[in-house]
């Protein structure tokens, strides 16, 4: 069934129209008729199954709330070293399916993209779209956050109750637990650290492990800095929801 999160405090049997967006989206993408239902969820995260009753004005009307969490139980921090743009949009969208609550990007000493904040603000109407679809698509309650870009220096307000950053010479070295390790233990928050398509300095990994972040791999294979990313949330999600 189609989701759609509006900005307004729901009540059951209450009238309310949602934006223009999605009248736009019900009437000339959908073609859906007065009657048909559709799901609601506000921005306190309360879940309405709602009907329509006019398609043009966008007005809705909430039937029944629904008991319906599908996020992730844990926390989970994506610092992400700014990679070319369209790879950036499809890290957007995947990592949101997959459960992550805040992404930050970084320009690192090896970015492709050099820390030119502006080019990023300009396209941050865009990636807000893409959040915000890939979790009415993925059923989730919550938009992840965006977080404005930071050089690695300004890491330490993102560092959660454990803290991996993905390293691929740690992988090249053999390293094989440090990710299990903490999959294993237990924790509400996560923050994962995933290098540019140029992979880590050594500096920028000497200061993160002096934070405390742990350096870790990602199995045997050097992923493309996209995959990096996919892998940890599949393996978060994997051993939070699938393994008990
Ligand atoms: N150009 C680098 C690879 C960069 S991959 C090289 O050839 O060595 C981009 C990012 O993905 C890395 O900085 C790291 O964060 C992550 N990554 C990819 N494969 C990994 C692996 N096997 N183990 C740990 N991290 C990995």
């Amino acid at each position: 069934m189609q989701r759609y999160f509006v900005e307004e405090k729901l009540k059951l049997n209450h009238l309310f129209s949602c934006q223009e967006d999605q009248i736009k989206h019900m009437s000339r993408v959908m073609r859906f008729r007065p009657k048909t239902q559709v799901i609601c969820i506000d921005p306190f995260e309360n879940v309405f199954l709602c009907e329509i009753q006019n398609v043009d004005s966008g007005q809705l009307l909430p039937i029944e709330k629904l008991d319906d969490n599908h996020e992730l139980d844990v926390d989970v921090t994506l610092v992400y070293g700014l990679p070319k743009n369209d790879k950036f949009e499809f890290v957007l969208q995947k990592t949101t399916e997959l459960g992550v609550n805040r992404i930050v990007p970084f320009f690192s000493q090896r970015s492709v993209i050099k820390g030119d904040k502006n080019s990023f603000s300009k396209k941050y109407v865009r990636y807000q779209r893409i959040l915000k679809e890939a979790s009415e698509q993925s059923g989730r309650l919550k938009i992840p956050k965006l977080m404005p870009a930071i050089k690695l220096n300004e890491i330490s307000q993102y560092l959660s109750d454990y803290n991996l950053v993905a390293y691929e010479e740690a992988s090249k070295q053999g390293e094989a637990s440090h990710l299990s390790q903490v999959m294993n233990s237990s924790y509400e928050s996560i923050t994962i650290i995933v290098g540019p398509e140029g992979g880590f300095d050594e500096k920028e990994i000497t200061y993160m492990k002096s934070l405390g972040i742990v350096e870790c791999s990602l199995g045997k294979r050097i992923l493309r800095s996209e995959t990096a990313p996919l892998y940890m949330m599949s393996v978060i999600g994997y051993t939070r929801e699938l393994m008990k």
